[in-house]
């Protein structure tokens, strides 16, 4: 339970993501408080000291150390970054039965320290593991959010931003539905400053074209594998994307994030996890943005979505 009105966050998982967050969250100086939990005590304890060493040199001062999941208790968020990442051409769905008895031993023991915060997961398959997370611990479902597709949406923006040569933040584009292969880009809405890309490229004398844009969506999907490849694991996107996400819920910011959310019915999907834009603030989820789809994209985003219900029942969950 809260004693104080200190901002404290508490990470569980200190490998590449979890590390990355930390960092990035060190540097943005978004929280007072930073502890850090993990199996492999040595690592937490090495991280946080070595996180110590920069206080000189941040922006704000911090209390960074290792603790124990009894150091939930006080914390406003958990992130949860635990457990096995992909190897080259594995595909996020194969880690889930390894990663659900990581969450076993990790989720009870949050919530027995006394924990009524934010629960913020990044594990992969993330939009299960979100949903586990939510029934482990018995928690409002406005509580319980996955990174979903923050990670992919921030791709598809940066990618846009290249393609239109404009500044990514000047695009307003999303990607929806699960944090993987049957992940969609809901082209109908996106929009570059107050234009529609559709209308952009219908007036750009074949400058642009839909060709570039399944090209650049394929990319978005297949980013991960190929950063995998190239350098084993993915982690400072999705580092800053938890940042965001953090920081909206301190800022009571009511921002759109394409987090991972439980779906209350839109398109007639319940019960199941998955990417759209939901109102993040400081009790967490507070709405759900229901965007304007076409058919065809209301087919992809239900499939997704079944897929992922599916998936998660083989399991129990
Ligand atoms: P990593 O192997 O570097 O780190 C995992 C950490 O979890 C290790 O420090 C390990 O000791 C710890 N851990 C394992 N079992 C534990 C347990 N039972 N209790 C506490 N700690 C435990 O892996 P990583 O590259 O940091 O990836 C972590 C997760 O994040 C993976 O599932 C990966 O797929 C996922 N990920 C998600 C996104 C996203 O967009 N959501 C992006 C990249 C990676």
């Amino acid at each position: 339970m809260k004693k104080n009105d200190l901002k404290k966050v508490a990470l569980v998982g200190t490998g590449f993501v979890g590390m990355s967050f930390a960092y990035a969250l060190l540097n943005s100086g978004e929280c007072d408080q930073l502890v850090l939990i993990d199996v492999n005590k040595a690592k937490a304890k090495g991280e946080a000291m070595d996180l110590n060493h920069g206080l000189p040199f941040a922006k704000r001062n911090m209390l960074i150390y290792d603790g124990e999941y009894s150091d939930c208790a006080d914390a406003d968020v958990v992130v949860i970054a635990a457990g096995v990442n992909q190897k080259p051409g594995e595909d996020r769905i194969s880690l889930l039965n390894r990663n659900l008895s990581v969450f076993k031993s990790i989720i009870e023991p949050i919530v027995d320290s006394g924990f009524d915060g934010i629960f913020l997961v990044a594990t992969n398959p993330v939009d299960i593991m979100t949903k586990i997370t939510k029934e482990l611990s018995g928690f409002d479902s406005s509580k319980v959010i996955g990174s979903g597709t923050t990670l992919d949406t921030a791709r598809l923006r940066y990618l846009l931003g290249s393609y239109f040569s404009i500044d990514p933040r000047n695009v307003h584009a999303y990607v929806i539905g699960e944090h993987g292969d049957s992940e969609i880009v809901p082209w109908s809405q996106a929009y570059v400053t107050t234009k529609s890309i559709f209308d952009i490229i219908d007036k750009s004398k074949g400058r642009f074209n839909r060709e570039d844009l399944d090209k650049i969506s394929r990319d978005v999907t297949g980013a991960a594998q190929e950063i995998i490849k190239a350098k084993s694991a993915t982690y400072y996107g999705i580092g800053m994307a938890l940042v965001r996400i953090v920081r909206a819920i301190f800022g009571d910011e009511k921002s759109a994030l394409t987090v991972s959310v439980m779906q209350n019915g839109a398109y007639g999907i319940k019960g199941v996890y998955s990417g759209l834009p939901a109102i993040i603030g400081r009790s967490g989820v507070e709405d759900l943005i229901i965007l304007d789809l076409t058919e065809e994209e209301k087919q992809k985003f239900i499939k997704s979505c079944n897929f992922l219900k599916q998936t998660a029942e083989e399991i129990g969950f």
